[in-house]
């Protein structure tokens, strides 16, 4: 992998869910001690750039605290239909984030997936969300992840026609740091420090990679 590409991670709920979760959503929910480490983990990748889909309340009460104590920042899609309800971040909370430096994108009006929505829908998704949220924090909101990470050309078209300068995927794999679509990977409930590092870097070519820098320091000395 060339040391130029940025690895996306994203994480969505943390602890224990205060809503009733979507189905197979479980799947991306992590326990506090788990993101701990997790998070402890990819700091650690100079290469690694954080976000947190689907505005839980654990955004605010988990998330926040352990990126300020780490000195880093992630970027935060919120789902704009979903503010203030139990579970979820409320607008107090995204201007709190806001006021913490992270950035603020939309994950749309209500977590439906992006692909094949009727014109209405559309407005409603990438521009009515998109506003609400800008209206919050008091400042152009112009990066969007796909809800269920879910997209063909049509949902890209669209998000370029509203301006969006940013749009996040899921789909597993490096991004361009500078590119217009930005792949993420997904924390999932399973993972551990040592199974996100394989699943990103490769068990194999962390090898190769440990190998060559003691073989550097080797040189300098
Ligand atoms: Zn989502």
């Amino acid at each position: 992998m060339s040391d130029h590409r940025v690895i996306n991670i994203l994480f969505h709920g943390i602890g224990t869910p205060r809503r009733e979760l979507e189905p197979g959503e479980d799947r991306y929910w992590v326990t506090v001690d788990q993101f701990h480490e997790l998070l402890d983990e990819v700091v650690s990748w100079p290469q690694a750039r954080l976000s947190f889909d689907d505005g839980n309340a654990s955004d605010l009460e988990v998330g926040l605290p352990a990126l300020v104590e780490r000195q880093v920042s992630a970027t935060f899609f919120i789902i704009a239909g979903r503010l203030d309800e139990p579970g979820s971040v409320d607008a107090d909370g995204v201007r709190e984030l806001r006021r913490h430096g992270m950035p603020v994108g939309s994950h749309g009006m209500w977590h439906r997936p992006w692909r094949g929505l009727t014109p209405e829908q559309a407005t409603e998704e990438f521009h009515t969300a998109r506003d609400r949220l800008a209206d919050l924090v008091g400042e152009p909101v112009d990066q969007a992840a796909c809800p269920l990470g879910r997209y063909d050309r049509a949902v890209l078209s669209r998000l370029k026609a509203a301006g969006y300068t940013r749009v996040f995927t899921s789909d597993r794999r490096p991004a361009r740091p500078g590119g217009w679509l930005q792949p993420r990977y997904s924390v999932r409930a399973e993972d551990t420090a040592e199974s996100l590092r394989d699943i990103v870097f490769g068990p194999g070519l962390l090898g190769r990679a440990r190998s060559s820098a003691v073989g550097l320091v080797k040189r300098w000395r």
